[in-house]
């Protein structure tokens, strides 16, 4: 049977990919191996997930629009180990899924990219891998390496929970409609960090108070919480910008605040 034609929805952060040299090449990015529990995020129309589907595994759609979820079931009808479950990513406990790990995958609207991707860090136990659509600036904040006029309290916080790497930029007309700005894919891959902060949450204080006022120093920046002394014997030069600091120098002055 014939689908109805489906409208966009602006509010759904519908983009459709149809462009299908960048499709395979995702897919190629992802090179499911038998087996695996890949989860999509917002398959949408289904056109990642036909590139996903051929493999063997167990395969979960997360799609928060319902006109698009009976679509979804008529165009993977028969696909075994399939589950379509109509929902708000945000809202789902990505730790239920079975079986574990999930290599979580999605074209994701970009309007929820950030807060989704610290609600999958929050259970990254369970994840071994995710593939992510993204905005091209919000691809360049989370790989920027220090230095980098890119890098903020995205790039830092992700990079402490992943090993993170931009794979490939796309341009808007490989969307229906196109996005008004330019996109990339990234691998975020999770991973224990090699320094260890005691308390998260002061790691988090830290790296938010010192790109709170990015071109400041951090002699001024972080002035409530370490003075210059402190910083030097935490490896810090005061006149730095925060971007100039690498994770293991984030870590150390986290794990020395209150001592
Ligand atoms: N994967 C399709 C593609 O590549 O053409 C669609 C991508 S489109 C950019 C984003 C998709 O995410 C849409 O299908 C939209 O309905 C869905 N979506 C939007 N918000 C969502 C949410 N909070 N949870 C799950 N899916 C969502």
């Amino acid at each position: 049977m014939a689908r109805p034609e489906h409208r966009p929805r602006k509010r759904f952060g519908q983009n459709f990919l149809e462009d299908v040299q960048v499709l395979r090449s995702i897919a190629h990015c992802i090179a499911p191996r038998e087996g695996d529990h890949l989860v999509e995020i917002g398959p949408g129309l289904g056109a990642l997930t036909a590139e996903l589907a051929g493999n063997s595994g167990p395969l979960t759609l997360v799609e928060l629009d319902r006109d698009l979820v009976p679509r979804l079931q008529q165009q993977f009808a028969g696909r075994p180990q399939l589950e379509i479950i109509q929902q708000d990513a945000l809202k789902l406990d990505f730790s239920s899924l079975q079986p574990r790990p999930l290599r979580v995958v999605g074209n994701l609207p970009y309007n929820i990219s950030t807060p989704l991707i610290f609600h999958l860090l929050e259970q990254s136990q369970c994840i071994a891998d995710m593939h992510f659509m993204l905005q091209k600036e919000v691809v360049d904040r989370l790989t920027a390496p220090p230095g980098s006029s890119h890098r903020g309290r995205l790039s830092v916080m992700v990079q402490y929970h992943c090993h993170t790497e931009k794979l490939m930029e796309v341009p808007p007309e490989a969307f229906n409609p196109a996005p008004k700005v330019d996109s990339a894919v990234v691998r975020l891959v999770p991973r224990a960090c090699p320094w260890q902060a005691d308390k998260p949450e002061n790691l988090e204080k830290v790296v938010a108070l010192a790109f709170s006022q990015r071109r400041k120093t951090l002699r001024n920046t972080l002035k409530n919480l370490f003075n210059s002394d402190q910083l030097e014997a935490a490896g810090v030069d005061p006149g730095d910008r925060a971007e100039q600091l690498g994770l293991q120098q984030f870590v150390e002055l986290a794990n020395r605040l209150g001592k």
